[in-house]
């Protein structure tokens, strides 16, 4: 009786990225024994980082907001105590189109005036506290307690809330450069559009080194919280009897605990998952659903001392594209648009040393070689990756000047599918419409009692938004508001010692 009142809750998640060890910490806080299950022989998922010739590249976390001050993410990482663990530095969204360069300030107004060039100052008021007006419907994003009941918010698309607000031309054209970031199409949610702006608004960061750094910071506070991580551990089938999942198998191994939580695609999980766990009308939702698009990344080293280090995020999209058709199949015009970041780290911090590019691409344009398995690709995959890795350094090129590389290599979307277990490799997982907004977002929770879900798919993808659904998932599990509550308490502990402080 003794040994069942002490006796530790215990959790099981599946999927050892971002969504899966953000819960597990959170949870691990909450007093949780924890067990994260991930079928790469790293942790990380799209944390993960990896090293070429002693240069450290991440494929897929560069560039991300909710660090200011009073920022959503800067919040969790606090009451988990990692922030001062991160090595974060700003960078600045510079826009590239043609000859026009244009590098964006952080914060609202500063905002507004180099966006607009010092014009149009009316119009991007409005439309800029509509931004603000959409963000501020989501408790979480706020950091605001929930009763769980969705605020209203009026159903309009992306492109409707640019159209309604700006009338001119190219201001509209440079609105849409956080398109690639959500994979934005004109049927895109204007929350979507608005969350991903505002995070923008505010100020973007990127790590100094690698996001790995985070991965294992996260992995830390599990595994100190007597909790542990299997790596090379892919889950093959979830048991169940009944309502309870009772096990989940790895090949011949058996984990079992008391709660689980899958943080994989939700289609890789329904392959896996019981049959009860899920309706046959929610199995056929996911079935036809569609997923945002991949990417086809570039990582280089390059000469040294031949690029002046600027910590940007350049935006860079092709003069006379249609920004609302980014992932163009067209290979004849791809690539309509490409994300791009330098980092420093020889030692010199005036000169780049990496180049990473990040490119919007369908999985169609790799379709024909679908069957073939990491390291295993045929000769016709491997022309076809030089001739559009030429392009794309061709618009590169293009937009900053000449690029001298000591090494290059790329990734298509292939490589992002195996490598993450992604559907198509899709960067940012199921696309969201605002035609169908409630067929296209997830519960945390499904048909079976003690199975949750967490990971980009059910809400939010990228930095911030998987690590607030993380929050979301951790408190379906231990109640609602009960971290939200915590964190909020912490933030009022933070600013009454600094006005004693300065008292
Ligand atoms: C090219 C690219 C660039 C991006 N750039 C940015 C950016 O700059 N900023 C930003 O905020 N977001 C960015 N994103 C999005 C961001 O990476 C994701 O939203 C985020 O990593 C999702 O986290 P997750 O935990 O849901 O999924 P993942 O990180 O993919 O984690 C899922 C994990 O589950 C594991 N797994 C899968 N199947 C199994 C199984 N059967 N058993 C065990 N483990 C399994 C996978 O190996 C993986 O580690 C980018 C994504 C891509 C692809």
């Amino acid at each position: 009786m003794a040994e069942q009142t002490t006796r530790m809750k215990t959790v099981c998640i599946i999927g050892g990225g971002l969504g899966g060890l953000m819960t597990g910490a959170l949870l691990t806080k909450e007093g949780y024994r924890v067990t994260v299950l991930e079928k790469n022989g790293n942790i990380g998922g799209g944390l993960q980082g990896f090293s070429r010739k002693g240069h450290l590249f991440d494929p897929c976390m560069h560039v991300f907001g909710g660090l200011q001050p009073g920022g959503n993410l800067r919040a969790i990482l606090q009451h988990l105590g990692i922030l001062d663990k991160i090595k974060l530095e700003p960078y600045h969204d510079t826009l590239v189109c043609g000859d026009e360069r244009l590098t964006l300030p952080f914060g609202r107004d500063a905002w507004i005036d180099a966006i607009g060039g010092g014009k149009h100052n009316e119009e991007l008021n409005a439309y800029v506290d509509a931004l603000y007006r959409l963000s501020d419907s989501e408790d979480l994003f706020n950091m605001r307690p929930s009763n769980g009941a969705p605020h209203e918010v009026e159903n309009i698309s992306a492109k409707e809330l640019i159209e309604r607000h700006i009338s001119d031309h190219d201001l509209r054209q440079r609105l849409t450069f956080i398109l690639h970031l959500y994979d934005g199409r004109p049927d895109s949610p204007a929350l979507l559009h608005a969350l991903t702006s505002v995070l923008h608004i505010d100020g973007i960061y990127s790590f100094v080194s690698s996001a790995q750094t985070m991965a294992q910071a996260l992995a830390d506070i599990i595994t100190a919280g007597g909790g542990c991580i299997h790596t090379g551990s892919p889950v093959t089938a979830i048991e169940a009897d009944g309502k309870q999942v009772t096990a989940v198998l790895c090949g011949n191994e058996r984990h079992t605990a008391d709660q689980y939580v899958g943080s994989i695609s939700i289609g890789a999980l329904l392959n896996i998952a019981p049959k009860g766990a899920f309706s046959p009308a929610f199995r056929n939702r996911i079935k036809s659903a569609e997923q945002c698009c991949s990417a086809f990344c570039i990582y280089a080293i390059l000469k040294p001392q031949t690029m002046k280090q600027e910590n940007a995020s350049y935006h860079i999209l092709r003069r006379g594209a249609n920004p609302w058709d980014m992932a163009t199949t067209q290979p004849d015009q791809w690539p309509h648009n490409m994300f791009l970041m330098t980092r420093s780290d020889r030692g010199d911090k005036r000169y780049a040393d990496t180049m990473t590019i990040v490119v919007p691409m369908t999985f169609e344009s790799v379709r024909p070689w679908e069957d073939s398995t990491l390291g295993h690709r045929p000769a016709e995959y491997r022309q076809w990756k030089e001739q559009m890795t030429a392009q794309a350094m061709h618009m590169a090129q293009e937009a900053l000047g000449p690029i001298e590389t000591e090494y290059i290599e790329a990734a298509s979307p292939l490589t992002v599918r195996d490598y993450n277990g992604t559907t198509h490799g899709t960067c940012y997982g199921l696309h969201t419409s605002v035609d169908n907004l409630a067929y296209t977002t997830l519960s945390t929770r499904t048909r079976m009692e003690n199975l949750f879900l967490a990971g980009q798919d059910v809400n939010f993808h990228g930095m911030v938004g998987t690590s607030l659904t993380a929050v979301l998932t951790a408190e379906t599990i231990v109640g609602r508001n009960v971290i939200v509550d915590q964190i909020n308490r912490e933030r009022k502990q933070t600013i009454l010692t600094i006005w004693k402080l300065l008292k």
